[in-house]
């Protein structure tokens, strides 16, 4: 019996049955038809076996969908089993192993069958996972997606509103639909769904506008650095696209303008200091010089004088105590105003100060050297010149510096005529003094660009071109002006200063009196 089930199973397995082929050998035709079909099922298999393998790969599908693995294994060897069953049908056309074959098509049954129960199985939680289940869950699901979603909005928010910079968002439309607590507390006409150049018109016409429209249309990013005039602020930013618009970082830097503005300045004042310290150099052993050679003398002719007589008359002694006086008051004016000039002012207060006074001692450090090189110093002041609120050094460093240049352009031009007038009238609330020269008059390259820092037409070393933007700068400071006159007929610089109320009055008080 036993003999006869295993030459059952053997002639099953082995005994030798007709390919398709040779029942078909008429039918060639159909033969290629199978073969065909045959090998596209089985590579469409493979492909998509590899294709799904790959997906689940990539999405991490054996991952999230944990739990689910035996449905992706099964449907994997499902795919390839049924392919495998196609091989086997095309190779039974030659090689008609049709128990193989069969046991091939029992396994992919089986993988089938499996399949078919796993799915049926799996179906309603994976429907319900893939999100058609229970409208109870699909909302408890919302508002677990909604709930995340504040979250993250509020954590967004806590980071913009507590940046440093202001941000404010513009959609494609100009409208403005965000602003952080520094941007609505910095702009006052920021107002939130309203048009970005309706609230900020002034942009128009600046090269932010080209920015912001060319950024708007390429999408592109770009940085600004921008005065506004209405609010009278100095703003850096960055412009950033936001995909339905742009975004906009910025923030208020007047503050470090300005501090860079005046460090700038001082700097530019010490240049200048330093030039003029070198420019009168030469001229300073003059100046001290001749009052100590009168001071020797006289003093010498009292000894001399003591020496051989025992009484000396008394009016010869005032004479020369007089000289002696006058001349070391002389050398102590000009040791002031050097000291004066040589200190950095800035800091000085605005202290009261009498226009005389200032004029007196720049005179004092200049007369000599005009002497010497033969200019004529003329000067006018007024009677009644009024008292000016100023740091005293500064406004003296303006009228030196205007010496200078007058002087300068007389001795280089070589003019025939050598005067150089300084004076000073009052005219309302304004005090104004002049300083006019002979000199050939300013050079055409410069004229237009006179108060603009390092012009100069001088030769090296003997100018920086920093002398009249920086009187200039230090006018205005005092709240005045520093211009050349165009309704002279020489070269004329005015320096027009306010006069304050208060002094005013005791300006007035002192001509009355
Ligand atoms: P610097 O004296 O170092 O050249 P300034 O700023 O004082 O610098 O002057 C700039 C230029 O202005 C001078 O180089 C000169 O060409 C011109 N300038 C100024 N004052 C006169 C003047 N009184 N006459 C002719 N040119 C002048």
């Amino acid at each position: 019996m036993a003999l006869a089930k295993t030459g059952a199973l053997s002639s099953l397995l082995f005994s030798r049955y007709p390919g398709y082929r040779s029942w078909s050998l008429v039918q060639s035709r159909v033969i290629f038809a199978n073969v065909s079909a045959d090998s596209l099922i089985t590579v469409s298999y493979i492909i998509i076996f590899c294709c799904l393998a790959w997906i689940a790969r990539k999405l991490k599908l054996l991952d999230s969908f944990g739990g689910y693995q035996r449905i992706f294994v099964f449907l994997g060897v499902f795919i390839l089993a049924v392919g495998f069953t196609h091989v086997m049908d095309m190779l039974t056309i030659w090689w008609p192993t049709y128990p193989h074959a069969t046991t091939v098509k029992m396994l992919c049954a089986a993988a089938s069958l499996l399949m078919a129960l796993l799915l049926a199985r799996e179906t309603p939680t994976l429907a319900r996972r893939c999100g058609h289940c229970s409208s109870a869950e699909l909302d408890a699901d919302r508002s677990r997606a909604e709930q995340n979603l504040a979250t993250a909005y509020a954590q967004l928010n806590s980071v913009l509103e507590s940046a440093p910079d202001a941000v404010i968002k513009i959609d494609r439309e100009w409208t403005l639909v965000y602003g952080n607590r520094k941007a609505l507390s910095g702009l006052p006409d920021f107002v939130l769904g309203k048009n970005y150049w309706e609230c900020f018109g002034e942009v128009r016409g600046t090269p932010l506008e080209e920015m912001l429209r060319n950024a708007m249309e390429r999408q592109t990013e770009a940085a600004y650095e921008i005065f506004y005039e209405p609010y009278q602020k100095w703003y850096q930013g960055h412009i950033r696209p936001a995909g339905d618009g742009l975004s906009i970082f910025f923030s208020d830097i007047t503050a470090a303008k300005v501090l860079k503005a005046e460090l700038e300045q001082s700097r530019y004042l010490k240049e200048k200091r330093i030039e003029a310290l070198s420019h009168m150099a030469g001229g300073l052993a003059h100046e001290i010089n001749n009052p100590l050679a009168i001071i020797y003398a006289k003093a010498n002719d009292l000894v001399k004088a003591a020496s051989v007589a025992e009484v000396l008359p008394a009016a010869e002694v005032r004479r020369v105590g007089e000289i002696i006086i006058r001349t070391s008051d002389r050398a102590i004016r000009i040791l002031r105003g050097l000291k004066g000039f040589a200190r950095d002012a800035d800091e000085d207060p605005m202290e009261t100060a009498s226009v005389y006074e200032i004029v007196d001692q720049c005179l004092e450090l200049q007369g000599s050297r005009f002497e010497r090189r033969k200019v004529e110093l003329r000067v006018d002041l007024k009677a009644d010149l009024p008292y000016l609120e100023c740091r005293e050094t500064q406004i003296g460093q303006i009228i030196t510096n205007l010496l200078n240049n007058a002087f300068d352009a007389i001795v280089q031009g070589k003019s025939e005529e050598r005067w150089v007038q300084l004076s000073a009238a009052r005219r309302g609330g304004w005090l104004d003094v002049d300083v006019a020269d002979s000199g050939p008059g300013i050079d055409v390259k410069v004229k237009d660009h006179l108060m603009e820092a390092f012009i100069t037409t001088k030769p090296a070393g003997q100018g920086i071109g920093i002398g009249l933007s920086l009187s200039s700068a230090i006018a205005l400071e005092h709240g005045g002006t520093l211009s050349l006159r165009t309704d002279t007929p020489h070269t004329c610089f005015r320096l027009t200063l306010p006069v304050a109320a208060a002094v005013q009055i005791t300006g007035q008080e002192e001509s009355q009196s």
